[in-house]
């Protein structure tokens, strides 16, 4: 043996065995179709915020499942917003355009029963990656009487390509084994990129925030979420153990601040006892939340605000 053949360079990725696949998957879909929701089943984490709005997602962030077969990178990509006027659009478009160009596969994501204009412009943008795509027809928990399924799914069938179909509920837990199995055997026979307790890319700072966010989306009406965004400014690990997070809320004007803090506080204390037990669980630790709402005119419209939180 030469010293050629013996040099093993740090790091070096190496295959668990012959057949293990990896691949970055883009869970692509319109607003609310439930892709949030499909990420975190997928990978068994409540990493992605979920709520019953749309555009709740607005940042591109990764989940990563690994089993004995490989590991699965998913993308899950702020679905692309209307209304290109406002800076923080623009750039949730630009986000969800690069996810998808990266992918080794596409999973496009619809709802049982419907098909609708903007699941067929995502279509139309999808089909021009020549990586496989696959349907995953989420919320069949919806659908009582099964059979009624079929035309649909014969329709849209005769009108588009697609690699393979999966009826799924990302809400029950329901057909995940095979559509895992089924975007695992497209993907390439290559090493791990992430260890095999890693579960994002993301750091409990982002999470910290974005748990925060979740309970503004589900708890606040109308557009005032829109308005909001949160900041962490402090994250620390306190001696006895439990992480110390200091969560800024930002709003634009000073009403919506009154809002946000609620009658004595209310609001404010129920947003933070219900992110802290989120963060709870996933950090897996005992979480001190401390929560501000500040007011920084027109910060949705601000390309240089939005850098700063984290909006690139
Ligand atoms: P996204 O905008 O595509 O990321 O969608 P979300 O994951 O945020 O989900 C939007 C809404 O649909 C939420 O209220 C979810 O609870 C709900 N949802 C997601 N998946 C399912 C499902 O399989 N069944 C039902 N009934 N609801 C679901
Ligand atoms: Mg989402």
């Amino acid at each position: 043996m030469n010293d050629h053949e013996s040099f093993d360079p740090i790091g070096a990725p190496e295959l668990p065995h012959d057949d293990f696949r990896c691949g970055l998957v883009a869970l692509a879909g319109r607003p609310n179709v439930g892709k949030s929701t499909l990420l975190n089943a997928l990978v068994g984490f409540r990493l992605s915020i979920v709520s019953p709005r749309p555009q709740t997602t607005r940042h591109r962030i990764l989940g990563i499942a690994t089993s004995e077969a490989g590991q699965i990178l998913y993308v899950d990509t702020p679905g692309l917003h209307r209304g290109a006027k406002r800076a923080m659009n623009r750039s949730l478009n630009r986000a969800a355009r690069s996810a998808i160009s990266e992918v080794e596969l596409i999973v496009q994501v619809i709802e049982a029963g419907r098909w609708t204009d903007e699941d067929q412009t995502l279509y139309d943008a999808l089909v021009e990656q020549k990586v496989p795509r696959l349907l995953a027809i989420n919320k069949v928990d919806l659908t009582k009487d099964k059979s009624a399924m079929l035309p649909f799914v014969s329709e849209l069938m005769a009108k588009h390509s697609f690699d393979d179909i999966y009826y799924v509920s990302a809400l029950k837990e329901k057909g995940l084994k095979g559509l895992e199995e089924g975007i695992l055997k497209r993907l390439p026979v290559q090493p791990p990129v992430y260890g095999e307790d890693e579960v994002t890319d993301r750091s409990e700072r982002f999470l910290a925030a974005e748990m925060v966010r979740e309970q503004l989306m589900l708890r606040l009406d109308q557009e005032l979420p829109y308005a909001t965004t949160v900041e962490i400014e402090q994250f620390h690990e306190r001696p006895d153990g439990m992480a110390e997070i200091h969560a800024v809320v930002w709003v634009e004007r000073d009403g919506q601040k009154a809002i946000v803090i609620g009658q004595g506080g209310a609001q404010l204390k129920a947003i933070g006892s219900s992110a802290r037990r989120n963060m709870e669980r996933v950090f897996e630790r005992k979480v001190f939340l401390k929560l501000w709402v500040k007011v920084r005119e027109g910060w949705v419209d601000d390309e240089s605000m939005l850098k700063k939180f984290g909006y690139e």
